[in-house]
């Protein structure tokens, strides 16, 4: 048996942090407060041991994007996020035409089948493509042409080519046949999440009841309060806040989302709800100043300004190029979130909301993914299934 041991890590659990040792055999936690030996140690010397990030969506990193669609794309990102403290990570496809979509699915079959780092992705995300194009607020970064209706015939080709390894898609519920989309996702244990939508209040509502149970990037290219002419309507925000079992994700790279609604959407959802992701992008984890969003074919031009991706217009944010350590600083350096919050919002919510076992949190018999940082929430050691990677 192989056993790894922790020692004096402040370990951030979910009620509270403990100055103490964490023991791991053969991959996975065995003790909290081991006061024993081991074949290996690390001295934390004090500074946090905190599950491994969760990130629910992200398009790419090191360089490489989902959508490049080849194996060793799938593998560059995969490394570049692991470096960053993120255990695990659901690839995230763009909207885009079914070929280049059926390109991306069996991109990531090979790669489960033989890269040594597909215990880091449990399956995928797809973005896309049913969103509404009724604006540039709305499609965001989306390609607008590749934006169209859901499609059941689409879908049953798309279902069958992952064969399994869908675990969560996006779509917008005002659309037509969205709820044949929201029924189609929970037959296939998908979870469905509402994205690029201008729907009302009560659009959201009846897709909430319909199956949609998450929220893609909150407040981002979705709909909140809002005049139309003479009419003043609700949206997909108000619907999340009145619907209690539906949880949100928000980009926390310290430019999407200002503090003080991160701070609203933690007080009315708690953190076990609210899931930070990065949405990261080709660029993440690299000093490229621009890039392709999307395929190196197909993709959009993006730059960076100011920390963040834009369209070359300026008039959208086009993903983040943010990483999960760069989430956590946001979270306890400038937005003041308690560690226990944050570590919640990092591993714990996310791991939830796309149902995965064992994983988000430091508990007896949980699989051993871990980070240590230190107290200005720099990466010190990320260990995968109780393997140090750095
Ligand atoms: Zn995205």
């Amino acid at each position: 048996m192989k056993t790894l041991l922790i020692k004096n890590a402040n370990v951030v659990l979910p009620n509270e942090v403990r100055l103490t040792n964490v023991l791991i055999e053969d991959g996975k936690i065995t003790s909290i407060g081991y006061d024993g030996k081991a074949e290996k140690e690390i001295d934390a010397k004090g500074n946090y041991l905190l599950a491994g990030f969760v990130d629910i969506h992200v398009h790419g990193g090191g360089g490489a994007d989902f959508m490049d669609a080849t194996p060793e794309a799938f593998e560059t990102v995969v490394k570049a996020h692991l470096k960053c403290g993120t255990t695990t990570l659901l690839p995230t496809a763009m909207s885009a035409t079914e070929s280049d979509l059926n390109d991306f699915l069996n991109a990531f079959k090979e790669f489960k089948n033989k890269s040594e780092y597909s215990a880091l992705t449990p399956g995928v995300h797809l973005e896309g493509p049913y969103f509404s194009g009724a604006n540039a607020k709305s499609s965001g970064a989306q390609p607008r042409g590749l934006l169209r209706l859901p499609d059941e015939s689409e879908m049953d080709r798309l279902l069958k080519v992952a064969d399994g390894g869908i675990i969560r898609w996006d779509a917008a519920p005002e659309l037509q046949g969205s709820d044949m989309f929201a029924r189609k996702c929970l037959e296939n244990g998908i979870v469905c999440s509402i994205a690029h939508s201008v729907a009302t209040s009560e659009e959201a509502q009846e897709g909430i009841d319909n199956g949609f149970s998450h929220v893609t990037h909150f407040y981002n290219a979705v709909t909140t309060y809002r005049k139309e002419g003479q009419k003043v309507l609700a949206g997909v925000v108000e619907a999340a806040y009145l619907n209690d079992n539906v949880t949100v994700e928000l980009i926390c790279d310290g430019r999407h989302i200002p503090r003080d609604i991160l701070r609203l959407a933690l007080k009315i959802k708690g953190a076990d709800k609210v899931s930070a992701i990065t949405d990261g992008m080709r660029i993440s984890c690299t000093d490229m100043q621009g890039g392709k969003l999307g395929s190196l074919k197909n993709g959009t031009d993006v730059i960076v300004d100011d920390t963040v991706a834009k369209l070359p217009d300026m008039s959208s944010y086009a993903g983040s190029i943010a990483t999960m350590d760069r989430c956590l600083r946001v979270l306890c350096k400038d937005y003041g979130i308690d560690i226990v919050t944050a570590s919640k919002m990092l591993s714990l919510a996310p791991a939830k909301h796309i149902n995965a076992k064992n994983i988000g949190e430091i508990k007896l018999g949980y699989n051993a993914d871990l980070v240590i940082v230190n107290t200005d929430f720099e990466i010190v050691n990320v260990i995968k299934n109780g393997i140090i990677q750095n």
